[in-house]
Parts: C-alpha cells; structure tokens; sequence
C-alpha cells in the first residue's frame, strides 16, 4: 500500500485520467476527494470507486468558489497529502476563427484555474505533500490550429518548476504528468464515433515509436509514482507518458525502412 493514510484532492477526478488516478490511489490505500462540474459523472465516479471517495460539485475557472469548496473538503475529510490539478478541457482555437471567449475559456480552466487550485488548497496541505499537474505534450508538438491548448500546457509546464521552488521550503513536491494523446472522453467531441475515433487512434499512435495512444491508467500509475513517497527526492520533473513522440520521434512507424 504505497498511499496508506493519505488524503488525494484530484480536480476532473470524475472522468478519463482523473478517475483512473483516483482508483490508482484508492487501490493504494489512499483516500480520494473528486471533484468535476457533471453531476451524473460525479454521482457514478463517487459509486463506482466506493467508500474512500467523496464526490465535490466544483468549477475550477471560479476562483472563489474552489478555495471555499476545498476548505469545506479538508475540513470533512481532514489536511490533503496529495492534489492533483488535472481537470482540463482540449480545443482547437485556430488562426481567423477564433473568438475572445474561446481562447479564454482554455486558458482559464488549463492555466488560471490550476494555479488557483493549488492556492486554494496550499492552506490545506501537510508539510511534505506531493502536487501534481497535469500537462500535455502539445506544449511542444506545433500541432497547427490549437495555440491556446499548447499555450496553457506549456505555462504548466513553467508552473511546476515555479512552484516546485516555491514550495520546496515546506517539503512540498511539485512534478508533472504529461501524456500524449490518451484514450479519454475529451476526444468526444473530435471523435464522437468508434470508426472515428479508430482512425484518431491510428493518427496519433502513428506519432509514435510504440504506435498508440496511452491508457488512462498508464498516467494514472505516473501520477502514483510522484504522488508515494517513491519519489521522495524528485520535484519540478515531468513525466511524459507518450510511447516515445516527443523523446524519439524519427522511431515512429512512417521513418521504418518498408
Ligand atoms: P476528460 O474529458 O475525460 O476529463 C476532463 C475532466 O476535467 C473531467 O472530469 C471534467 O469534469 C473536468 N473539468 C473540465 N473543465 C472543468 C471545470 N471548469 N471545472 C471542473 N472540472 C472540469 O479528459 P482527460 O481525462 O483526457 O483530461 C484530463 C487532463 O489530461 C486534462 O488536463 C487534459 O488536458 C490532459 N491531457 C489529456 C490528454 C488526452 O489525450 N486525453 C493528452 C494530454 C493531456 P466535468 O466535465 O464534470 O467538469
């Protein structure tokens, strides 16, 4: 039991890596707080990963709202060991189509809302706790036509290194997760069919020298690793869990001699 005794806070902990993370640490003998805007999500995470979680009604873009929620959870479930900023939404803000409220709306739930997370829940941190956000390799990928997506993912990747200083004076940790395209439901919307979401697959697991995408769970046993105290001396990395795209890209199957 790699987390026995210790308190999660996972943001988006209702679906995709979130809930895979939170099975992850209920597994290990952790005790889970979820949170995510969804009810009925949120309602069958909270049934589904059993008596160690507690499901929190939460809009991470409203500042005021998740330090008030996360000082009721701390106060119910006892100080966080563990947060994971991981709720995040994708979309593609190309060039001549993009409106204001549009770029907003990504930046502000990848890259505001994750800095006021982890202020909302420093009060309510052990000494010695381990945070982890949650990035995405389009912080480096030039992928055309999804600027404020990269944008956001490349600011967390700052802010982990920012706080993982910040931070280092109380023993808290501050690392990373960072996946490649991984089989989730915020492909829904780019890929509401199996056919279509097949052919994503067999695009961006093309990207790659192992050929697929990521599981949910393959970040969530990532997010293990930095959240035990296996990594007790490891702060301001990032994991990236993305079968080689961004490490060894010329290993992909379209470089191989036919
Ligand atoms: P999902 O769509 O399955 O999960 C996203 C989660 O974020 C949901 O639980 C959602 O809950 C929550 N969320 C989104 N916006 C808000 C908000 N304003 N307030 C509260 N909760 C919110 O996607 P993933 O599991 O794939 O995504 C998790 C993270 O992983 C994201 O940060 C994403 O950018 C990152 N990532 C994912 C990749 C992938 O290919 N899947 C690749 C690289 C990074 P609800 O809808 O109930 O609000």
């Amino acid at each position: 039991m790699r987390l026995r005794n210790k308190i999660a806070l996972i943001t988006g902990g209702n679906s995709g890596i979130g809930l895979a993370t939170a099975k992850a640490f209920i597994d290990e003998g952790a005790k889970v707080v979820i949170s995510g805007r969804n009810p009925e999500t949120l309602a069958a995470a909270e049934q589904a990963l059993g008596a160690d979680a507690v499901a929190l009604r939460l809009d991470v873009t409203d500042a005021a709202a998740t330090e008030k929620a996360v000082a009721e959870a701390a106060g119910t479930v006892g100080k966080f060991d563990i947060v994971f900023a991981n709720a995040g939404i994708g979309g593609a803000t190309p060039l001549g189509d993009t409106s204001l409220a549009q770029f907003n709306q990504i930046i502000s739930t990848n890259l505001t809302a994750v800095f006021f997370t982890v202020q909302a829940a420093l009060p309510h941190l052990n000494d010695g706790a381990s945070i982890i956000l949650n990035g995405s390799v389009h912080a480096v990928i030039g992928s055309p036509g999804w600027s404020a997506y990269a944008a956001s993912k490349a600011a967390v990747r700052a802010m982990t290194r920012n706080m993982a200083s910040e931070l280092a004076p109380r023993g808290i940790r501050v690392n990373q997760v960072t996946p490649g395209g991984t089989r989730t439901p915020i492909w829904s919307p780019m890929a509401p069919t199996e056919d279509a979401m097949s052919a994503l697959e067999v695009r961006l697991g093309g990207m790659s020298p192992l050929g697929r995408m990521s599981e949910a769970d393959e970040i969530a046993k990532a997010a293990l690793y930095l959240a035990s105290d296996d990594a007790s001396n490891v702060t301001g990395i990032e994991i990236i869990v993305d079968g080689g795209m961004t490490s060894a890209p010329a290993g992909a199957k379209i470089f191989r001699p036919a």
